[in-house]
């Protein structure tokens, strides 16, 4: 045993995967370039350098008997440069369609897995088209390096869409210009700078994660429904009020991606339910999920410890889970009101040691469970 678990990125899905590791008798080391990433501290290794900095790189894969990834907008030339060296799951092929809407909204166009309207974006000419196309009631995503809502533009009018559609150009240039020399591989879907998409009028929206390890097994953690405001997670709750028949279907649904990618490890799937009922697949992520932090303190086995037992290729853990489990996210300045939840019993606390609290950002998180 005692073997070394690599993970790229530092923030607090790397600080909890580490926790559960170290629980597990592991060690983790952690690669990620931010002088105080939360991670580091949970970890008897670090690894402080660039995304590109190829001598660092391969050191830090020489150390690691097996890499994952905390976060999908890692350039694929260090997934693969990693790769080359140590086992790394899921592969630089799953965080290639993860990281990319347009590609991952055609592959899962190729699994038949449904999704809303989209049109891939590299011009003005391709917008006019798609706003003529899908109307102006639609999101402005960027291709590229969003989450938690960011990159993304509620469109009102066509005038605005021009705007939102100069901002994302802006970006894109200003990322190019960081990347300087390194190598991009910017051919067919991959250079689409946004995407359009309809906007749906949401019931409800929910995600499945499951682990796959290298034998094949998969296991399903009950599915969990999601509540998000300004496009970000603000609640998740267990048992998801969502129709049996849909979650089947996410579930297979799930199980086409996590087979068609081959992903060892864990994968997230996040569905839309829109009012008319249907079922559509919004996006995924090959890694832990922040709507999947109730494991930690309400199943058997926590996200973070199966996706340690995924890929090291023992056997899953158990996904059973209490009755009702609810996580709040604490986003920005709400983490200073932590005492409360001290004197609360069913809340189990969770900070992440972020150095600087922003607006928007997640700085920790409260579960609250129940076993009857
Ligand atoms: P991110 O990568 O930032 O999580 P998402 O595409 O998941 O981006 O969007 C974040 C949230 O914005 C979704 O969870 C949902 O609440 C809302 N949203 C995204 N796309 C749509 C859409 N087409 N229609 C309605 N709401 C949407
Ligand atoms: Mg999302």
């Amino acid at each position: 045993m005692n073997a070394v678990v690599g993970i790229v990125g530092g923030g607090q899905l790397a600080r909890m995967t580490a926790l559960a590791a170290t629980r597990l008798g592991l060690k983790t080391a952690i690669f990620a370039p931010e002088p105080l990433a939360p991670a580091f501290e949970a970890a008897q290794v670090v690894f402080r350098a660039e995304y590109d900095d190829s001598t660092i790189l391969q050191r830090f894969a020489k150390r690691c008997d097996v890499v994952t990834c905390e976060f999908e907008n890692i350039p694929l030339e260090t997934l693969r440069s990693i790769e080359q060296q140590t086992p790394l799951y899921p592969s630089s092929r799953a965080f290639s369609c993860a990281q990319n809407r347009v590609a991952e909204k055609s592959f899962f166009a190729r699994c038949e897995i449904a999704t809303s309207e989209w049109r891939a974006i590299s011009s003005n000419q391709d917008l006019d088209l798609a706003l003529d196309a899908l109307g102006t009631s639609a999101l402005l995503k960027s291709n590229r390096g969003g989450y938690d809502g960011k990159g993304q533009f509620l469109l009102k009018d066509a005038r605005q869409a021009e705007q939102a559609w100069q901002s994302l150009v802006g970006k894109q240039a200003g990322r190019k210009e960081e990347q300087g020399r390194q190598k991009q591989e910017q051919v067919g879907q991959e250079s689409a700078i946004a995407v359009l998409e309809k906007c749906l009028d949401l019931q409800s929206e929910f995600s499945i994660i499951a682990a796959r390890s290298s034998n094949g097994e998969v296991a399903f953690f009950p599915a969990t429904e999601n509540f998000h405001a300004d496009g970000i997670l603000r609640e998740s709750r267990i048992p998801a009020a969502i129709e049996t028949k849909l979650l089947t279907r996410a579930q297979e649904w799930t199980r086409r991606i996590l087979e068609a990618l081959d992903i060892i490890g864990l994968l997230a799937v996040e569905f839309f339910v829109t009012r008319d009922g249907q079922l559509l697949a919004n996006e995924m992520a090959p890694r832990p999920h922040n709507s999947g932090h109730w494991t930690i303190d309400a199943a058997m086995t926590s996200q973070f410890e199966q996706l340690l037992r995924a890929i090291l290729g023992w056997q899953l853990g158990s996904t059973s889970a209490c009755k009702q489990a609810r996580m709040i996210n604490l986003i920005g300045e709400a983490w200073r009101d932590y005492p409360k939840y001290l004197s609360m019993p069913d809340a189990s606390l969770h900070l992440y040691a972020k150095r600087e609290t922003r607006k928007g950002r997640k700085m920790g998180h409260v579960t609250f469970r129940s076993f009857t």
